[in-house]
């Protein structure tokens, strides 16, 4: 390894906070750094990190080495009359958005925070609230060229099973250095947004069901406090890329304006117990009240309608220094039972759980362990020191299996190994490449290891 590679021991996490452990960082800033980085790993083998956004443990390694991508960000090429463009897998959605939008383009998809990586955005196969209509971000992308175990570097195509192994494989097959992304065209940098409130979970799945084909993007906010005849109240808020001829005058000036405001952050922790279920329940029922009963058309910045929670840095310190568990599910079409169960347990626990989701995900993409496939996702927050909470999860995660349905490794730091192959049936298959490509286990996680995700069967 080139003597001036920056590399440091330190303690590291997901976003949730949950599960510290200490690797040496190294973060190559040439793709020579890079291929030098994965050889000399060392006996505890490395993972690709981008910008730490998954929850659990998944771009952590225990005692090993973790290969910082983020210093590989330079967009390559933009092809503005194709709408294509080709980066380092080290550069965010955030500035692709920046150098894109004033270009009339938009990024295929994203997650509910922009400060991804392209690299950590195909390795999660990230969904965004138009997964319904556009599929998860690996189905946007031509091509990327991938570093494996043995220091060589390939182009991975679709259709192809290492393109396959790669799109939801969590870091495990290589680090992904460049990609080529299709984009999406825009007018504006802004949404038109209509709002509803359901008044029951029912209510919700109904008017999701009816109204969701009308929208690109659609989600819903839902209140997992709420008892009794009010459980699973939500307020939906769906929409599009705001047309030039919908702007007022002054806006049209210029349309294609990117600056999203940011405020201070958090103190770095906050008091435990901030959260408490009385707290959350006043946010809830607050929320709920603000949201009109139905108003269509609302123009909204393109920040505040996808990545709220990016106006505040560091917003995870909220939950104090026990960190939270995000616990995201889906269940398919037909098991809407399974559904209604789980929310009510929930509801039933009173999990302070303000960050809420519920979704409906349209045709699955080929990755192996992409998560995303037709039906329900739920995803809540529950801060980590909840008591009973481990028992709590694990009998969720039951319920999930049983309803044929998988949980999300880009936010897992708990699941059990043994529920792993029901939740991704292609899990064997993944394994077995694994083995072949990278016989001596180079490429391993905190995630990889708690899952068994690298042994063949
Ligand atoms: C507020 C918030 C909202 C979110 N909303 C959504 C959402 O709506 N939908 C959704 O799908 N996800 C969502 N996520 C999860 C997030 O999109 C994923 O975890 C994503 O993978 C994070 O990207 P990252 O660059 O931070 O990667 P990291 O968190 O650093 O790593 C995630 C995984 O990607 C791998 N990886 C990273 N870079 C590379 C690379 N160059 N080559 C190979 N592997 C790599 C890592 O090994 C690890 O397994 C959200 C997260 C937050 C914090």
């Amino acid at each position: 390894m080139p003597a001036e590679t920056a590399s440091e021991t330190v303690s590291v996490t997901g976003w949730g906070r949950t599960a510290p452990t200490v690797a040496r960082v190294i973060r190559p800033r040439t793709y020579p750094e890079a291929v030098a980085a994965v050889r000399d790993c060392g006996a505890r083998g490395g993972i690709p990190r981008g910008l730490g956004r998954a929850y659990g443990d998944a771009a952590q390694n225990a005692g090993g080495t973790v290969i910082d991508v983020t210093a590989l960000d330079r967009i390559h090429v933009v092809d503005a009359d194709a709408g294509v463009v080709l980066c380092d897998a080290g550069v965010s959605l955030h500035r692709l958005m920046e150098v894109l939008l004033p270009l009339g383009w938009f990024v295929p998809v994203t997650p509910g925070t922009r400060y991804v990586t392209v690299g950590g955005a195909i390795a999660a196969d990230v969904h965004g609230k138009n997964h319904h209509v556009s599929g998860s971000f690996a189905r946007h992308v031509s091509s990327f060229e991938l570093l494996t175990a043995d220091g060589t570097v390939r182009t991975v195509r679709p259709d192809s099973p290492l393109f396959d192994a790669t799109a939801g494989g969590m870091g495990l097959t290589g680090v992904v250095l460049t990609a080529t992304v299709r984009l999406q065209p825009v007018e504006t940098s802004l949404m038109s947004v209509d709002t509803e409130r359901a008044a029951d979970l029912d209510d919700l799945m109904a008017r999701l069901t009816d109204g969701d084909h009308r929208y690109r993007y659609s989600v819903a906010w839902i209140d997992l406090l709420a008892r009794g005849a009010a459980t699973g109240r939500a307020v939906l808020t769906r929409g599009d890329h705001a047309p030039l001829d919908a702007l007022p005058p002054r806006a049209r000036r210029a349309p294609l304006s990117f600056s999203p405001s940011r405020l201070p952050a958090p103190p770095a922790f906050l008091p435990d117990g901030l959260l408490t279920r009385t707290g959350v329940g006043l946010f809830n029922e607050f929320w709920y009240r603000r949201a009109p009963r139905a108003r269509s058309g609302e123009l909204q910045r393109l920040s505040a309608f996808f990545h709220p929670l990016d106006g505040v840095p560091h917003w995870n310190r909220v939950y104090g220094r026990g960190g939270f568990v995000q616990y995201q599910f889906v269940v398919g079409h037909g098991r809407e039972e399974a559904l209604r169960r789980i929310v009510g347990r929930v509801s039933a626990r009173r999990c302070p759980s303000f960050l809420a989701v519920l979704k409906r995900f349209g045709e699955a993409d080929p990755g192996w362990l992409s998560f995303p496939r037709p039906g329900w996702t739920l995803a809540l927050d529950v801060p980590a020191g909840l008591p009973g909470l481990a028992a709590f999860l694990d009998e969720l995660d039951e319920e999930v299996a049983a309803a044929g349905g998988r949980v999300y490794l880009a936010k897992d730091s708990r699941l059990r190994p043994d529920l792993l192959a029901a939740m991704y049936p292609r899990l064997d298959d993944f394994r077995a490449l694994r083995a072949e490509l990278d016989p001596r286990g180079v490429f391993v996680s905190d995630l990889a290891r708690r899952l068994n995700l690298q042994e063949p069967a």
